[in-house]
Protein backbone atom coordinates (compact mmCIF):
# COMPACT_ATOMS: atom_id res chain seq x y z
CA UNK A 1 0.00 0.00 0.00
CA UNK A 2 0.83 3.70 -0.39
CA UNK A 3 1.99 4.28 3.20
CA UNK A 4 3.93 0.78 3.66
CA UNK A 5 7.45 2.00 3.75
CA UNK A 6 10.02 0.97 1.74
CA UNK A 7 13.41 1.18 2.39
CA UNK A 8 14.78 0.40 -0.91
CA UNK A 9 12.67 3.12 -3.20
CA UNK A 10 15.60 5.55 -2.70
CA UNK A 11 18.51 3.17 -4.25
CA UNK A 12 15.88 1.94 -6.70
CA UNK A 13 15.10 5.62 -8.12
CA UNK A 14 19.23 6.32 -7.77
CA UNK A 15 19.64 3.24 -10.22
CA UNK A 16 17.85 4.10 -12.38
CA UNK A 17 18.96 7.97 -13.30
CA UNK A 18 17.86 7.35 -16.84
CA UNK A 19 14.97 8.24 -16.10
CA UNK A 20 14.35 9.26 -12.86
CA UNK A 21 16.03 13.03 -13.03
CA UNK A 22 18.60 13.40 -9.56
CA UNK A 23 18.27 16.89 -9.79
CA UNK A 24 15.26 18.35 -10.79
CA UNK A 25 15.71 21.91 -10.24
CA UNK A 26 19.42 21.76 -12.69
CA UNK A 27 17.36 21.74 -15.77
CA UNK A 28 15.30 24.68 -15.77
CA UNK A 29 15.15 25.55 -19.59
CA UNK A 30 16.97 22.86 -20.97
CA UNK A 31 14.69 19.59 -20.04
CA UNK A 32 15.02 18.80 -24.21
CA UNK A 33 18.79 17.91 -24.11
CA UNK A 34 17.48 15.07 -21.30
CA UNK A 35 15.88 13.03 -24.18
CA UNK A 36 17.03 11.50 -27.29
CA UNK A 37 14.47 13.07 -29.48
CA UNK A 38 13.90 16.65 -29.66
CA UNK A 39 10.21 16.49 -29.90
CA UNK A 40 7.01 17.83 -27.80
CA UNK A 41 7.12 17.63 -24.50
CA UNK A 42 3.86 16.76 -22.34
CA UNK A 43 4.08 16.72 -18.24
CA UNK A 44 1.77 14.53 -15.81
CA UNK A 45 0.85 16.17 -12.31
CA UNK A 46 0.60 13.13 -10.56
CA UNK A 47 1.59 9.77 -12.14
CA UNK A 48 0.65 7.17 -9.22
CA UNK A 49 1.36 4.44 -10.45
CA UNK A 50 2.17 4.78 -13.91
CA UNK A 51 -0.45 3.20 -16.46
CA UNK A 52 -1.56 6.45 -18.82
CA UNK A 53 2.17 8.13 -18.46
CA UNK A 54 3.52 4.41 -19.81
CA UNK A 55 0.69 3.66 -22.30
CA UNK A 56 0.90 7.35 -23.58
CA UNK A 57 4.90 6.97 -23.75
CA UNK A 58 4.07 3.41 -25.71
CA UNK A 59 1.27 5.33 -27.89
CA UNK A 60 3.19 8.12 -29.02
CA UNK A 61 6.92 7.64 -29.37
CA UNK A 62 6.56 11.07 -31.24
CA UNK A 63 6.74 13.12 -28.09
CA UNK A 64 8.20 13.11 -24.99
CA UNK A 65 6.70 12.86 -21.40
CA UNK A 66 7.69 14.04 -18.00
CA UNK A 67 6.09 12.40 -14.63
CA UNK A 68 6.12 14.49 -11.38
CA UNK A 69 5.31 12.57 -8.24
CA UNK A 70 5.32 13.69 -4.76
CA UNK A 71 5.24 10.69 -2.85
CA UNK A 72 8.08 8.49 -3.43
CA UNK A 73 6.73 5.20 -2.45
CA UNK A 74 3.91 5.92 -5.29
CA UNK A 75 6.68 6.91 -7.85
CA UNK A 76 8.60 3.80 -7.49
CA UNK A 77 5.19 2.10 -8.81
CA UNK A 78 5.66 4.67 -12.02
CA UNK A 79 8.92 3.75 -12.68
CA UNK A 80 8.39 -0.06 -12.53
CA UNK A 81 5.57 0.89 -15.07
CA UNK A 82 8.07 2.83 -17.19
CA UNK A 83 10.80 0.20 -17.34
CA UNK A 84 8.08 -2.42 -18.27
CA UNK A 85 6.80 -0.42 -21.29
CA UNK A 86 10.09 -0.39 -21.92
CA UNK A 87 9.98 3.16 -23.75
CA UNK A 88 13.23 5.55 -23.80
CA UNK A 89 10.67 8.61 -24.28
CA UNK A 90 9.81 8.90 -20.44
CA UNK A 91 11.76 11.46 -17.49
CA UNK A 92 10.25 11.24 -14.14
CA UNK A 93 11.01 13.28 -10.92
CA UNK A 94 10.00 12.72 -6.99
CA UNK A 95 8.81 16.51 -6.77
CA UNK A 96 5.89 18.83 -5.44
CA UNK A 97 3.89 20.71 -8.38
CA UNK A 98 3.88 23.79 -6.68
CA UNK A 99 7.70 24.30 -7.51
CA UNK A 100 7.09 23.97 -11.43
CA UNK A 101 8.07 27.18 -12.02
CA UNK A 102 11.89 26.55 -10.38
CA UNK A 103 11.74 23.67 -12.56
CA UNK A 104 10.57 24.41 -15.97
CA UNK A 105 11.49 27.47 -17.83
CA UNK A 106 8.70 29.05 -19.66
CA UNK A 107 7.11 27.69 -22.94
CA UNK A 108 9.19 24.47 -21.52
CA UNK A 109 6.10 22.44 -21.91
CA UNK A 110 3.44 21.57 -24.91
CA UNK A 111 0.79 19.89 -22.58
CA UNK A 112 -0.01 18.96 -19.41
CA UNK A 113 -2.17 16.75 -17.88
CA UNK A 114 -4.02 16.07 -14.65
CA UNK A 115 -5.75 12.60 -13.65
CA UNK A 116 -7.76 11.87 -10.93
CA UNK A 117 -6.17 14.74 -8.66
CA UNK A 118 -6.85 14.64 -5.69
CA UNK A 119 -10.09 16.21 -4.60
CA UNK A 120 -9.16 17.86 -1.15
CA UNK A 121 -13.33 18.83 -0.53
CA UNK A 122 -13.06 20.41 2.62
CA UNK A 123 -13.14 24.36 1.15
CA UNK A 124 -10.16 25.27 4.06
CA UNK A 125 -8.70 23.09 1.73
CA UNK A 126 -9.06 24.66 -1.45
CA UNK A 127 -5.37 25.80 -1.95
CA UNK A 128 -4.26 22.41 -2.49
CA UNK A 129 -6.65 21.70 -5.27
CA UNK A 130 -4.31 21.54 -8.39
CA UNK A 131 -6.71 23.60 -10.10
CA UNK A 132 -6.74 26.43 -7.64
CA UNK A 133 -5.36 29.70 -9.00
CA UNK A 134 -1.97 29.80 -8.04
CA UNK A 135 -1.38 26.44 -9.62
CA UNK A 136 -3.33 27.56 -12.74
CA UNK A 137 -0.48 30.42 -12.64
CA UNK A 138 2.39 28.03 -12.79
CA UNK A 139 0.73 25.76 -15.89
CA UNK A 140 0.19 28.84 -17.49
CA UNK A 141 3.94 29.91 -17.57
CA UNK A 142 5.59 26.78 -17.73
CA UNK A 143 3.35 26.04 -21.21
CA UNK A 144 3.33 27.10 -24.47
CA UNK A 145 1.39 29.95 -26.28
CA UNK A 146 -1.78 27.95 -27.14
CA UNK A 147 -0.90 25.19 -24.93
CA UNK A 148 -2.98 22.72 -24.07
CA UNK A 149 -4.13 21.72 -20.10
CA UNK A 150 -6.05 18.28 -19.93
CA UNK A 151 -7.64 17.24 -17.21
CA UNK A 152 -9.90 13.86 -16.06
CA UNK A 153 -11.56 12.97 -12.85
CA UNK A 154 -14.57 10.82 -11.51
CA UNK A 155 -15.15 13.96 -8.64
CA UNK A 156 -17.98 15.81 -9.98
CA UNK A 157 -17.34 18.17 -7.21
CA UNK A 158 -13.56 18.82 -8.06
CA UNK A 159 -14.53 18.87 -11.91
CA UNK A 160 -17.05 21.87 -11.18
CA UNK A 161 -15.02 23.65 -9.27
CA UNK A 162 -11.72 23.09 -11.56
CA UNK A 163 -14.23 24.49 -15.07
CA UNK A 164 -15.58 27.59 -12.87
CA UNK A 165 -12.00 27.90 -11.48
CA UNK A 166 -10.56 28.12 -15.00
CA UNK A 167 -13.12 30.22 -16.36
CA UNK A 168 -12.42 32.73 -13.85
CA UNK A 169 -8.60 32.55 -14.78
CA UNK A 170 -9.58 33.48 -18.51
CA UNK A 171 -8.99 30.20 -19.95
CA UNK A 172 -10.71 28.84 -23.00
CA UNK A 173 -12.44 25.76 -22.39
CA UNK A 174 -11.79 23.75 -25.43
CA UNK A 175 -14.05 20.26 -25.09
CA UNK A 176 -16.11 19.21 -22.14
CA UNK A 177 -17.17 15.55 -21.78
CA UNK A 178 -19.47 14.31 -18.75
CA UNK A 179 -19.13 10.69 -19.78
CA UNK A 180 -15.86 9.95 -21.43
CA UNK A 181 -15.82 6.25 -21.83
CA UNK A 182 -19.25 6.72 -23.83
CA UNK A 183 -17.20 8.21 -26.42
CA UNK A 184 -15.26 4.62 -26.86
CA UNK A 185 -12.03 6.64 -27.90
CA UNK A 186 -9.70 3.52 -28.32
CA UNK A 187 -6.87 5.72 -28.12
CA UNK A 188 -7.65 6.66 -24.78
CA UNK A 189 -5.24 5.54 -21.81
CA UNK A 190 -6.58 4.48 -18.52
CA UNK A 191 -5.37 5.65 -15.20
CA UNK A 192 -5.11 3.41 -12.24
CA UNK A 193 -8.67 5.08 -10.26
CA UNK A 194 -10.06 5.01 -14.31
CA UNK A 195 -9.97 1.90 -14.82
CA UNK A 196 -11.39 1.34 -11.11
CA UNK A 197 -13.98 3.97 -11.11
CA UNK A 198 -15.43 2.85 -14.54
CA UNK A 199 -15.60 -0.87 -13.46
CA UNK A 200 -17.97 0.59 -10.82
CA UNK A 201 -20.05 2.68 -13.77
CA UNK A 202 -19.11 5.61 -12.70
CA UNK A 203 -19.01 8.41 -15.42
CA UNK A 204 -15.55 9.88 -16.42
CA UNK A 205 -15.31 13.31 -16.52
CA UNK A 206 -12.76 15.29 -18.62
CA UNK A 207 -12.16 18.80 -20.11
CA UNK A 208 -9.19 20.45 -22.49
CA UNK A 209 -8.42 24.12 -21.52
CA UNK A 210 -6.20 26.58 -23.16
CA UNK A 211 -4.80 29.70 -21.55
CA UNK A 212 -5.77 33.16 -22.63
CA UNK A 213 -2.62 34.55 -25.39
N1 LIG B 1 -3.04 9.88 -11.66
C1 LIG B 1 -3.17 8.59 -10.97
C2 LIG B 1 -4.40 7.88 -11.42
O1 LIG B 1 -5.26 8.51 -12.04
O2 LIG B 1 -4.51 6.67 -11.21
C3 LIG B 1 -3.13 8.79 -9.44
C4 LIG B 1 -4.29 9.51 -8.83
S1 LIG B 1 -4.03 9.86 -7.09
C5 LIG B 1 -5.63 10.21 -6.49
C6 LIG B 1 -3.28 11.48 -7.11
C7 LIG B 1 -1.76 11.41 -7.15
O3 LIG B 1 -1.24 12.73 -7.30
C8 LIG B 1 -1.14 10.84 -5.89
O4 LIG B 1 -0.22 9.84 -6.21
C9 LIG B 1 -0.48 12.06 -5.24
O5 LIG B 1 0.67 11.72 -4.48
C10 LIG B 1 -0.14 12.93 -6.44
N2 LIG B 1 -0.09 14.35 -6.11
C11 LIG B 1 -1.02 15.06 -5.45
N3 LIG B 1 -0.66 16.34 -5.30
C12 LIG B 1 0.55 16.45 -5.91
C13 LIG B 1 1.46 17.53 -6.07
N4 LIG B 1 1.19 18.75 -5.57
N5 LIG B 1 2.60 17.31 -6.75
C14 LIG B 1 2.89 16.07 -7.24
N6 LIG B 1 2.08 15.01 -7.09
C15 LIG B 1 0.92 15.19 -6.43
Amino acid sequence: SRIRNKPWADQYLKDNDHIVVQEPFTHKGTWKELFNEDQPVHLEIGTGRGAFISGMAKQHPEMNFIGIERVKNVIVGTLKKIIEADVSNVRLMNVDAKDLRDIFAPNEIDQIYLNFSDPWPKSRHEKRRLTYHTFLEQYEDVLKTNGNLVMKTDNQQLFEYSLASFSKYGCIIEEVSLDLHALEDPLNVKTEYEEKFSEKGQPIYRCKVRFPE
